[in-house]
């Protein structure tokens, strides 16, 4: 697997913090970002599609947010209180774009579907400040565990108490053949 093909499959708000792993930047610019909200299309609402529109300010937007996601969940996973600053600008970004359950008839009956107001790109930010704030606020959050993988800064969270790797076909492999050629030098 690439390097350069983002993780997925995590908490949306750790799928973003693991756009920046330790060979780069998965979202250096708008395209990227486009790239990585069609692989999330299923996990964010239908109003982000529309990305055709993203700037380099959304950009700028998303990667604060993905800062002060990375900040704040580094302390929280380890029960420790986080920068008074990332749970700040979390907030900012959801106050700039605020939710309101919109109603509509949609021929038979009233349907309620939560809309953020404002630009595309703040919205987008605001919803991502959601997913982090869900997983902040979640006890799953202390056992978020980082990659074992010596140069791996991907953080996961386990469905299985003995999962080690972010991804068995990334740095499970890789651990693997480390290992043997180990063995094979000194043995
Ligand atoms: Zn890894």
């Amino acid at each position: 697997m690439s390097d350069r093909v983002p993780l997925t499959g995590e908490p949306l708000a750790l799928d973003l913090v693991n756009t920046r792993p330790s060979t780069g930047d998965l979202l250096a610019t708008p395209a990227d970002l486009r790239a990585w909200l069609a692989l999330q299309a299923d996990r964010l609402p239908g109003e982000t599609h529309e990305t055709a529109e993203l700037t380099a300010t959304d950009l700028a937007a998303v990667r604060a947010v993905r800062e002060h996601t990375a900040a704040a969940i580094a302390c929280a996973r380890r029960g420790e209180r986080p920068p008074a600053s990332a749970l700040d600008g979390l907030n900012r970004a959801q106050h700039a774009a605020p939710a309101v359950k919109e109603l509509s008839w949609n021929g038979t009956t009233t349907v309620a579907v939560r809309r953020r107001t404002g630009p595309a790109g703040v919205r987008l930010a605001a919803w991502l400040a959601e997913a982090a704030a869900d997983l902040l606020a979640d006890p799953a959050i202390g056992r978020v565990r980082r990659c074992e993988a010596e140069d791996c800064v991907m953080l996961f969270l386990p469905a299985h108490p003995r999962r080690r790797w972010c991804a068995a076909d990334r740095c499970g492999n890789r651990a693997r053949v480390a290992r043997y050629y180990r063995r094979h030098k000194t043995g």
